[in-house]
């Protein structure tokens, strides 16, 4: 039987270097694809067009909502967020799983429109770190950086709504925990509901 894509969704709080985890992540290994979000916000410094985002107006943004072109949006800090539907559609029917890298309100959305998705939520190895990792990065304003953390303990009250926690420490060791826990993932009862279907059938027929 050929083994369907799931959907991965990995969550964290703004510098909790999730970006980087993920780009690794479909670097090492093949069996994934990492969707490219769309967004209102304005590109920081090495961001590139379609690469880290596909960078939008808010009426165009609002224009993709209407024509139903995202399976979820949010507002983050003044801007919106949203996966277009097409890319990931297409994925899953090839079988690939595709990660989508989104906050909170978009993940619980997806859980309910997609069942067999996986949540995992990636954590800083303690708060004070994530503080140093936004003001290093040195893109964001004090105000964004003082937003975006009140957000961060906003969304530290969702955490047991996801599958799994990841500790992002040591970058190549957090690669491989992700890889288990979605390969972990696969054989679970809840992504194997054809399987189990078929095997009972088959068995009631052997009675
Ligand atoms: P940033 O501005 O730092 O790139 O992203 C801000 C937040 O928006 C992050 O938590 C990121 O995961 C989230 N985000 C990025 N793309 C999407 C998306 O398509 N949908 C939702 N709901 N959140 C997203």
């Amino acid at each position: 039987m050929k083994r369907k894509g799931i959907l991965i969704v990995v969550s964290g709080f703004s510098g909790a270097g999730k970006g980087t985890l993920m780009k690794q992540l479909v670097h090492t290994y093949e069996d994934y694809a990492l969707s490219i979000s769309m967004t209102t916000r304005e590109p920081r410094p090495g961001e590139t067009e379609g690469k880290e985002y596909f960078f939008v107006s808010r009426e165009e943004f609002e224009k993709t909502i209407r024509e139903d072109g995202l399976i979820e949006y949010a507002s983050y800090c003044d801007n919106y967020y949203g996966t277009p539907r097409a890319y990931v559609e297409r994925q899953l029917e090839k079988g690939r799983d595709v990660i989508l890298e989104i906050e909170i309100q978009g993940a619980l959305k997806v859980k309910e429109k997609f069942p067999t998705a996986l949540l995992v939520f990636v954590m800083p190895p303690d708060a004070a770190e994530l503080k140093r990792r936004l003001e290093g990065r040195g893109t964001e304003s004090p105000e964004v950086i003082s937003k975006r953390l009140a957000r961060a303990s906003e969304e530290a009250e969702g955490i047991e709504k996801y599958d799994f926690i990841v500790i992002n420490d040591r970058l190549e060791e957090c690669v491989e925990r992700m890889h288990v826990l979605i390969q972990a993932a696969h054989d679970t009862p809840l992504r194997n509901k054809e399987l189990i279907d078929d095997i009972r059938k088959e068995l009631k027929t052997l009675c």
